[in-house]
């Protein structure tokens, strides 16, 4: 029956909506008139780092290997700027959640991060009020640096992993040594964080079943709370799409298997992607962010931000000479005081967001939120919603639509199937560079 609905399990990840391939060019706006009327007071900070000590060969994140020397310190003076910017322009009341990522934020040496905390405390932003992630690769932990993390009240931490097998992780373009990756989750298992992340990859060139359970085990057996399991795509411009992979699909055949593997170990799958132990952490926190609708405030080259009808950030590209480029205008602009590249979100965008986002990523669709927030009927206006629901894809309680067991594992086809006509011509016109 599904097969008449969706033509490929692996259309796309749709963890953010509208996708970045849709951003354009836009008439200067100004910072302060585009969130007067916004909600500030559960704000999502997100800064990016795009920095890594090795660029991945599946990678496409906005992101350079080895930046040249002075580059990580101009880019720090820069986030300094923005953000001061955005303290007055905007004027953010506080914070739901914040989230430091890349790139590898770790690739910075340990005063430069003690300057990025003081730039996150300058915003007003106290990481250990709310939930604060922190994303790092296995060769740029160290001691000191986790000691500054954990006392700066980050909760989360987040490492690629990718695979635990060196001949694996190598045919990824992941030049990863098992010795670094074990004395690192060593060392993470010595701080109690609350929670330890660890990146997965399935439906990599040579990997095999039992090569991909390994992996899996290996995490199990660290007894980390938190396990993302990614399928490979191959995109464009990445060193992946230059090596000519031609290895029969067997992704769905790994996603089962794994997510078979992580419930019977004791972890619960929260979406496609995400699996977590069953204990649930401990709540320290008194604000809470919703992903549908409080804004993002993003800090950085490549970082995005979201109020609600207004999708922002730099230039993307994924080409090292491009990506450059955009780094060194972000650190050549005279201010922040407005912005010029993303997408405005129409009635009818807000509303795909608000379902694709909560449908994927959080508890479900409250239809009844929908209607409140719209004023329209999401299940009359958009069919797929009963064509899943016939399906066996997702089951409504009351006024919840949630995804099964088995919708779960189509969210990838779930989740680009509900994009707008006109969104998804400007994803297929965009020009990667
Ligand atoms: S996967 Fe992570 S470490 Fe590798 S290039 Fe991308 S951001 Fe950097």
């Amino acid at each position: 029956m599904t097969k008449t609905l969706f033509n490929t399990i692996y259309e796309g990840y749709a963890y953010s909506y509208p996708h970045k391939h849709s951003y354009r060019t836009l008439t200067p706006q100004n910072l302060r008139s585009l969130w007067q009327e916004e909600k500030k007071d559960a704000l999502f900070l997100y800064i990016h780092l795009p920095f890594c000590e090795m660029r991945c060969g599946f990678c496409n994140l906005f992101t350079i290997a080895n930046p040249r020397a002075n580059m990580v310190d101009a880019y720090l003076e820069t986030l300094d700027r923005e953000a001061a910017a955005i303290k007055e322009q905007i004027g953010p009341e506080g914070f739901g959640q914040m989230a430091v990522g890349g790139g590898t934020p770790t690739f910075l040496d340990l005063p430069q991060m003690e300057k990025l905390f003081s730039i996150i405390h300058q915003l007003g932003c106290n990481p250990g009020d709310i939930p604060a992630s922190f994303e790092m690769s296995p060769a740029t932990i160290t001691k000191e640096k986790l000691h500054l993390l954990y006392t700066q009240g980050i909760d989360r931490v987040s490492v690629g992993i990718q695979s635990f097998l060196e001949q694996e992780a190598h045919a990824l373009g992941r030049p990863q040594k098992n010795k670094e990756v074990y004395a690192a989750l060593d060392l993470l298992k010595s701080y109690p964080f609350e929670t330890v992340n660890v990146d997965l990859i399935y439906g990599a060139y040579g990997q095999t079943l039992s090569s991909w359970l390994y992996s899996l085990q290996e995490v199990i057996r660290y007894d980390v709370r938190e396990v993302f399991i990614y399928p490979l795509y191959v995109r464009p411009l990445t060193g992946i799409n230059r090596m000519d992979h031609a290895e029969e699909d067997s992704r769905f055949m790994f996603y089962r298997e794994a997510k078979q593997l992580l419930i019977s170990a004791g972890y619960k799958q929260i979406s496609m992607r995400m699996f977590q132990k069953k204990d649930p952490a401990p709540q320290r926190y008194t604000r809470s962010y919703s992903c549908q609708e409080d804004g993002m405030i993003g800090l950085g080259a490549g970082a995005r931000s979201y109020t609600q009808s207004v999708h922002y950030s730099s230039e993307y590209a994924v080409a090292r000479q491009h990506i450059r480029s955009i780094i060194e205008k972000y650190i050549a602009r005279p201010d922040f005081n407005h912005v010029d590249y993303g997408i405005m979100l129409n009635k009818e965008e807000q509303q795909r967001r608000f379902i694709i986002k909560s449908i994927l990523h959080g508890d479900g669709l409250d239809l009844r939120r929908y209607n409140d927030l719209f004023g329209r009927h999401a299940w009359l206006e958009y069919p797929l919603l009963q064509e899943l629901t016939a399906d066996g894809l997702a089951w409504l309680e009351g006024d919840l639509l949630r995804l099964t067991s088995t919708g779960v594992d189509y969210s990838d086809a779930i989740g680009p199937s509900l994009y707008s006509t006109s969104v998804k011509q400007l994803i297929n016109e965009f020009e990667l560079q």
